[in-house]
């Protein structure tokens, strides 16, 4: 396996960067996580795209301009030979001295990796997720602003040790007025009466590029699509839920907080947008 560090490409074992690091110190970077289906990037300069607004929102230099970027995850997929996969594209401050100043930082660390997946079974897909909601809250606005993709997760991973502990795969984080927002890595549909809806990102939602697609999609298989806020309460009495992402592509849930959700299994809008999801991302990647 072929990591790209900082110009090179070096081993899973020399791929090592330093405890100065201000991505390692204070979760000072951002990242992305991509799919390579059949030999494409799927959307990625959408990715790209958030990528470069996210260090510019944190004020942070990437070394390398977004064609020079896609030119080493092109590099570093052709090391790896791989056809389908993920990629985690992580630039971090760099590193600098232990106190909090980016100024000390002279130079962005760059780091892909590329790796099999490890997603959810088939069967999932078909039957659904238990899932549950969680105590955390979606932190908005200013720095944990969930449209800068930073490495600052702990909120996400509280989420996961919550759903952990509930032995279910994703929950359903509220923000801070109880509105429904995300999961801890995928964002949220509900279906009522034939309707799509998905909160707006402004509730607290990264925008999500699987998201994006599917919204698309929504519109052209023909299903209304509304991005308005919903509760908990719109979500148990929906007649279907699913979570979108990169990782997890489009998954339904079939109980959430111990309330069925629909029949129980994957509904039938939420198995056509996968049907159409799974079509788009192999047809070079592009929509
Ligand atoms: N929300 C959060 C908090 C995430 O980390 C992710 C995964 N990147 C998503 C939503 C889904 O976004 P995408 O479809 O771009 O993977």
């Amino acid at each position: 396996q072929w990591i790209y560090l900082d110009g090179q490409y070096v081993t899973k074992e020399e791929a090592k960067v330093s405890v100065y690091d201000h991505g390692f110190l204070y979760g000072d970077g951002i990242f992305e996580g991509i799919r390579i289906y059949e030999g494409n990037i799927f959307k990625c300069h959408e990715h790209l795209v958030r990528l470069y607004d996210s260090a510019k929102s944190i004020m942070l230099n990437i070394p390398l301009t977004m064609e020079e970027m896609e030119e080493v995850l092109c590099e570093t997929i052709r090391r790896n030979e791989l056809k389908d996969g993920y990629i985690r594209l992580i630039v971090s401050r760099g590193a600098g001295n232990l106190g909090l100043d980016p100024l000390r930082c002279p130079q962005a660390s760059v780091i892909v990796i590329v790796e099999q997946l490890a997603i959810y079974p088939e069967e999932a897909y078909l039957n659904g997720l238990r899932t549950i909601s969680v105590s955390q809250r979606r932190n908005i606005p200013d720095a944990l602003n969930p449209k800068i993709k930073s490495l600052n997760y702990l909120n996400n991973i509280l989420v996961k040790i919550q759903a952990n502990h509930a032995d279910v795969g994703e929950a359903i984080m509220l923000n801070a007025q109880g509105y429904v927002a995300e999961g801890s890595s995928d964002n949220i549909f509900i279906v009522k009466n034939g309707v799509v809806f998905t909160p707006p990102c402004y509730l607290g939602a990264l925008e999500g590029i699987t998201r994006n697609t599917i919204i698309e999609l929504c519109e052209e298989l023909g299903y209304k699509l509304k991005e308005e806020p919903f509760t908990l309460h719109d979500v148990y009495v929906a007649d279907e839920v699913f979570f979108t992402g990169t990782a997890a592509e489009v998954i339904a849930v079939r109980e959430v907080d111990g309330r069925v959700i629909g029949t129980g299994q994957a509904g039938p809008i939420t198995l056509s947008l996968l049907k159409r999801f799974r079509e788009v991302v192999t047809q070079n990647g592009k929509k």
